[in-house]
């Protein structure tokens, strides 16, 4: 990822995204296509839609001579729990008539909340950001995750011991959960892939 130079001006939300997804948030016209499509878009689910993160992003990016202002949009948006509601569905992006991808956007809010140490509060955005970043941790390590390890560790890590319990015995006569480990992936390559995302342009995770 390209880093920016001692005393120049940090990149904006918008510049982050354009090098991670290859396209412009600027070029959202608040079509409200993908606020439409998205299915966490709801009543009581995510706080404000994926349209108007796209708008707190261009008006970063438009009050970036003004830094108190600019750093105000930037705050809204990554302390929002919409990206962590987020599914990663691609249903926006998909939608979206300017190309802009908005899914890859929300992933970019996801970390960026994080560096900063701005990501929300509430428990569900606490829940989701858990484990997401066991997920990462272990994926990222080791090139694979094992289903069951991953759900004891988020469980000890947030304490929902009896949350989608009864989910648990179905799921493993469905093998979609496997008490034993399989190994018959070769890891390296994914690690490989993963080494090599970080060291191009557009950077990784
Ligand atoms: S679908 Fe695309 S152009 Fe329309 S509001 Fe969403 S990001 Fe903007
Ligand atoms: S990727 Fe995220 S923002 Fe886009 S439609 Fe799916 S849940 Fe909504």
């Amino acid at each position: 990822m390209a880093t920016p130079k001692p005393n120049a001006a940090p990149l904006t939300l918008a510049e982050l995204i354009a090098q991670a997804t290859g396209t412009s948030v600027l070029h959202c016209y608040q079509c409200g296509r993908c606020a439409a499509g998205c299915p966490q878009n709801q009543p009581g689910a995510m706080e404000i839609s994926p349209t108007r993160v796209m708008r707190l992003l261009q008006l970063e990016a438009a009050f970036v001579d003004d830094p108190a202002r600019a750093d105000g949009f930037a705050r809204r948006a990554l302390q929002s729990p919409t990206p962590w509601l987020c599914l990663g569905c691609q249903a926006c992006t998909t939608r979206c008539p300017q190309g802009v991808d908005i899914a890859g956007a929300m992933d970019v809010l996801r970390g960026q909340a994080l560096q900063r140490g701005l990501a929300a509060k509430d428990r569900r955005s606490g829940d989701i950001r858990t484990f997401h970043q066991q997920f990462l941790a272990k994926a990222l390590r080791r090139g694979r995750i094992e289903e069951l390890p991953l759900i004891l560790r988020y469980k000890l890590a947030r304490g929902h011991w009896r949350q989608d319990a009864a989910l648990g015995p179905a799921m493993l006569r469905r093998g979609k959960l496997k008490l034993k480990n399989s190994h018959s992936a070769d890891t390296r390559q994914v690690l490989k892939a993963i080494d090599d995302l970080r060291r191009s342009p557009r950077g990784g995770p």
